[in-house]
């Protein structure tokens, strides 16, 4: 084919738009949703007889009691002796290859139950950089684009996530999931719903607890067992986290990031979902206001919102204020699409 000026011209102008920064986004990540079945990473959950990407071929049946003993106990910090040696190896290979942050504490628990760095430290600058103290790092996902919402839910799957993912199906939209490897091995069918709908499968740890007071042992599993349960049962690989609480700081960031190749996101606008009923006297009503605020007030930066499928009154709340985004011209879309605006690869449909 001959290159002609004008063909030329519309190669040169698709290349400017493919390599134009994206407005709004503070992280130059790769969005693919999730990780290459053949890469390095891929093997550190591939089990001995199984093909990349075909986990589980010849395994016990899907929410077994067998299929439950793959994994640690639930809900509890998964005993490092039976991290897998790869994982154990990478982990040491990755701070080897440098840039693990050291004079980072752990923190303990106060009288008042926060999680704190021993006196002395500031955990909102480096080498601490902590979210819950107001630090932020350029890798991190905590703006969306302009105009974007990104769609995340976490804490599933749980008894609610079944009203969840009819909602989204029934409005074609795609969601993220932030999910806790405990409630996947304790809610297999509705790990199954929110494939079945659509939606992105993202890590939140084995038992969601304050990552910032683990050994860097115990974060490696809290992370790698979560990733393992999405692996074996979904065929992928996770490229997403969200640390539980967002209690994050460099130490955990370089184990989420330098050995595991995940996107760390954070949030920048908070449902306050978490606290019905029990806390601070948060109502279904009060998480509405709160987001309808948001959902009226400016789309720059764009709304990566911290939302739950933990039980039926925050998805409730989602539900009644799905309208309210759609009405004000808010673009929604799971995590890697938000980041991806602009390439046109967007699910969102409304
Ligand atoms: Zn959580």
């Amino acid at each position: 084919m001959k290159l002609t000026t004008s063909l030329l011209a519309s190669i040169l102008s698709i290349m400017a738009v493919t390599a134009a920064p994206l407005e709004g986004r503070d992280n130059p990540h790769n969005v693919e949703p999730y990780q290459d079945k053949h890469s390095d990473i891929a093997k550190l959950f591939v089990r001995p007889g199984d093909k990349p990407g075909k986990p589980l071929a010849n395994g016990p049946t899907f929410g077994s009691a067998e299929w439950k003993a793959l994994y640690p106990p639930v809900e509890k910090v998964p005993d490092v002796s039976t991290t897998p040696a790869s994982w154990t190896a990478a982990l040491a290979a990755a701070k080897k290859a440098g840039g693990y942050p050291s004079g980072v504490p752990l923190t303990t628990v106060d009288a008042s139950g926060n999680y704190v760095y021993p006196a002395g430290v500031n955990p909102a600058v480096d080498p601490v950089c902590s979210f819950s103290a107001g630090c932020n790092k350029a890798s991190d996902f905590y703006n969306a684009p302009d105009g974007v919402l990104a769609l995340s839910f976490d804490d599933g799957p749980t008894a609610a996530t079944t009203n969840l993912t009819d909602f989204i199906k029934k409005n074609q939209i795609s969601a993220s999931h932030n999910m806790i490897g405990s409630h996947i091995i304790e809610y297999p069918t509705q790990f199954q719903q929110i494939i079945a709908s659509g939606g992105h499968l993202s890590v939140h740890t084995h038992s969601h607890r304050h990552n910032t007071g683990l050994t860097d042992e115990q974060i490696l599993a809290e992370i790698g067992w979560c990733m393992q349960v999405i692996y074996d049962n979904s065929g992928l690989v996770p490229k997403f986290w969200r640390p539980p609480y967002g209690d994050l700081d460099n130490r955990v960031r370089f184990i989420a990031e330098n050995v595991f190749n995940l996107i760390t996101l954070t949030w920048n606008r908070d449902s306050r979902d978490w606290a019905i009923p029990s806390l601070f006297d948060q109502t279904v009503q009060k998480s509405v206001d709160q987001v309808r605020s948001y959902v009226n007030g400016s789309k720059s930066p764009g709304m990566n919102i911290l939302e739950h499928e933990l039980n039926d009154a925050c998805v409730t709340v989602f539900e009644t204020v799905y309208r309210d985004y759609v009405n004000d011209g808010w673009d929604i879309r799971n995590l890697p699409d938000a980041l991806s605006t602009g390439n046109n690869v967007g699910k969102g449909k409304h």
